[in-house]
């Protein structure tokens, strides 16, 4: 809770920590009612060498406005959610920003619209870069276990520019929540037990552990799926700046593989195709016992009540034939119900090994612009239109193969009885594949793209490209662009959802 120094003409609110967007809002909205202008407040975070400067006589922030004025006004949601924002960027001057915009309101309630506006600039390039940190940590911490048995944990050490990691937490929960974690940063430290998060102080590097055995999977990981025919040494540096290489264990590597490129691709092309590598066959085999002799029927689904049934009844789909080389079946995830669904194409490469939807390149992809946007990720159910991965073995490589209109309408089956158990009133048609699935005939997406179609059963589908598709522009400035169009038609997504 904020306290509230008076030492007139100025005041000084001292907010209990970094992010304290509830001091801060408690004291703003007092403050403002008061009248009192943004040029006779100071902000001061408590325990900062230069928030003892002000100390004073302290007062609760409703205590030291007696008498405020009891005109009310309404704040618009853009601010609140940019203020949410706002409050984790690393500038000191952030909320003196956000009260002398928020005093600003009272006389201008239009004011967040005017994109041309210093001040409504100023805050929406601090959240930019906040949102961008968000998505860059969610990318690039990596843990390393320390401990064993009973002990085990995993410690990951990484370098914000702002104060995220508490904002951050949330989705590192759901992502290892199995698992017993620590993300050790210089601003601030999360650390999850299994049951509880618990948010700490600031740590040094000498706090985390050093190289462990996963540094040399992640090494493995990185040399096998890197692809020197397709090396843009730019684009891999916009996307992973080098300033991040330090604490990424693969990043060692770049240099020689960089160097050794050329020489590769040429071999790459010289190579034959070859079977997909053993493990696929292993893990599929426990997904895939062999049907009884002369037994070709599966259990249709038709019966499941919850999406937990339906996703069971699914694994021994035989409708089509990509059930033969895919390592399972990959079905859909989130709440049912869910007021939107967001539909992809098929699971890729990493989503065929894990069995869980959105969690490769595409799918950071995807929920990094959803975090921009302001889209609650834990709030929409993702799928795909068609739930086994088809490709042409490449080398030691899968190579994404496009299902045709006989997969996509044999895989409906499935998206209806999912769409029949969420009930959602939009759905988000990521790509050609699945607005064909949905709207049951081919759609030509950049002409539609960003438009609505109802269908006849009352469900909004939301035409847009899939993730996919920006990560294969090579031109960094051509993908920055899209990028920019993509994070709109998932504003106008956020916007239809109300
Ligand atoms: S792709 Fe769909 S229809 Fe084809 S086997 Fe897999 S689950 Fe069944």
């Amino acid at each position: 809770m904020a306290a509230i120094a008076r030492s007139l003409p100025r005041m000084t609110v001292k907010l209990a920590g970094q992010t304290d967007l509830d001091g801060w809002r408690t004291a703003a909205r007092a403050l403002a009612m008061k009248g009192v202008p943004a040029d006779q407040v100071g902000w001061t975070i408590a325990g900062n060498a230069s928030a003892d400067l002000f100390a004073g006589t302290d007062h609760a922030a409703s205590e030291a406005l007696p008498g405020a004025d009891s005109t009310t006004f309404t704040v618009p949601r853009a601010f609140v959610e940019l203020a949410e924002t706002v409050v984790c960027h690393r500038d000191p001057e952030r909320f003196a920003l956000l009260y002398r915009v928020l005093y600003r309101l009272r006389e201008e309630p239009h004011l967040m619209k005017i994109g041309s506006d210093t001040d409504v600039r100023r805050l929406e390039a601090m959240a930019k870069s906040v949102r961008r940190d968000i998505h860059k940590m969610r990318a690039f911490v990596r843990f390393r276990r320390i401990g064993g048995g009973p002990d085990d944990r995993h410690v990951a050490w990484f370098e914000p520019d702002h104060f995220i990691v508490e904002a951050n937490a949330p989705f590192f929960v759901r992502r290892f929540t199995g698992m017993r974690w620590t993300i050790l940063t210089p601003l601030a430290s999360a650390d999850w037990d299994g049951t509880r998060l618990t948010i700490g102080p600031g740590a040094t590097k000498t706090d985390a552990p050093s190289e462990d055995d996963a540094e040399t999977l992640w090494r493995t990981y990185f040399a096998s799926i890197f692809n020197p025919a397709r090396l843009k040494v730019k684009a891999m540096q916009a996307e992973m700046p080098k300033r991040y290489w330090r604490n990424l264990p693969e990043a060692s590597l770049i240099p020689d593989m960089i160097r050794g490129a050329e020489e590769k691709a040429r071999e790459m092309v010289e190579k034959q195709p070859s079977e997909p590598a053993p493990h696929h066959a292993k893990i599929q085999a426990r997904h895939w016992p062999a049907p009884p002799a002369g037994d070709s029927t599966t259990q249709d689904g038709a019966d499941a009540r919850t999406l937990a049934e339906l996703s069971r009844t699914a694994e021994s789909c035989r409708r089509c034939d990509l059930w033969r080389d895919a390592t399972q079946t990959v079905f859909g995830e989130g709440p049912a119900p869910a007021r939107v669904v967001f539909v992809g194409e098929q699971p890729g490469d990493h989503e065929d090994i894990a069995g869980k939807p959105f969690v490769g390149p595409a799918g950071r992809l995807l929920d990094g612009v959803l975090v921009e946007a302001g889209v609650d990720r834990d709030a929409v159910y993702v799928t795909n239109a068609v739930k086994h991965f088809k490709f042409e073995p490449r080398g030691k490589r899968r190579i994404h193969a496009r299902p045709n209109a006989g997969e996509v309408k044999a895989c409906r089956w499935w998206l209806d009885h999912e769409l029949a158990l969420i009930r959602p009133d939009l759905a988000v048609a990521l790509g050609a594949t699945a607005a064909q699935s949905l709207l049951g005939k081919p759609v030509a997406i950049t002409k539609l793209r960003g438009q609505v179609i109802v269908r006849d059963d009352g469900l909004r589908v939301f035409l847009t490209v899939h993730p996919s598709y920006l990560l294969r522009i090579p031109d960094p400035a051509d993908r920055d662009a899209e990028h920019g169009r993509f994070l709109a038609d998932m504003k106008a997504v956020k916007a239809l959802m109300g």
